[in-house]
């Protein structure tokens, strides 16, 4: 799962990136609308978190320039500005959720999971692949109704190899489900994690093996 979140306030930016990484989020964060609509053209979020007092306007304004593009990704409003009336006004611009500064993580999770359970985007909220069910909001996987414990990227490939499963993957999509904008990726540290990941799934018996696809990506098949 990959949020962009856009928030000028760089603590918070940071201990909300931290906190919705141990969930299993990789979130993308800039400071600026202008960064925001250009990081909207080059990748495909789940959902966006939106401040209103930035430093290159009201981040408002953002929804109907993203609405425009034609993309209808969940945008939850994180702000100070918590009238009633400035909720409406939000709500009434598109926004599908609004939260009040401050607010609890857990709140804003919670939120999430409800934008994302009305989101067409993501209809399979839980996925079956072998003997697997992964549930990738809770970040969590069990092998015939026993929980397999995984670090968390290694359940963030095997979410996004699921959801594919039967096709092959490209390398590009799966360090996109792991690693946010910003960090830098060893070339081969997708390679490390699938290889782990490969022998947990065959010590657990979860009936499904991923095939390397050379120099294009993986495959996840079902035995
Ligand atoms: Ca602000």
């Amino acid at each position: 799962m990959r949020i962009l979140l856009i928030e000028d306030e760089r603590e918070l930016a940071e201990a909300l990136s931290a906190a919705l990484g141990k969930h299993g989020i990789v979130a993308d964060h800039t400071m600026h609308l202008a960064d925001a609509v250009e990081l909207t053209r080059q990748n495909i979020y789940d959902a966006i978190l939106l401040d209103r007092r930035l430093p290159d306007g009201e981040g408002l304004s953002f929804i109907p320039e993203l609405r425009r593009t034609g993309k209808d990704t969940p945008i939850i409003v994180l702000t100070a500005h918590n009238e009633p009336k400035e909720r409406i006004e939000g709500l009434d611009l598109g926004a599908d959720d609004y939260l009040g500064k401050p607010f609890l993580i857990e709140e804003l999770m919670a939120r999430l999971r409800a934008v994302l359970r009305r989101s067409p985007e993501l209809t399979e909220l839980k996925i079956t692949a072998g003997r697997m069910v992964i549930d990738p909001l809770h970040l969590s996987v069990t092998v015939d109704a026993v929980p397999l414990d995984l670090p968390r990227r290694e359940l963030l490939v095997l979410a996004a190899l699921a959801r594919r499963r039967e096709k092959t993957v490209l390398r590009s999509t799966l360090e996109a489900a792991v690693y946010n904008y910003e960090e830098e990726i060893q070339s081969n540290a997708l390679d490390a994690h699938i290889s782990r990941l490969r022998k947990r799934l065959i010590d657990a018996g979860a009936g499904v093996a991923i095939h390397n696809i050379r120099g294009v990506g993986y495959l996840m098949k079902e035995e």
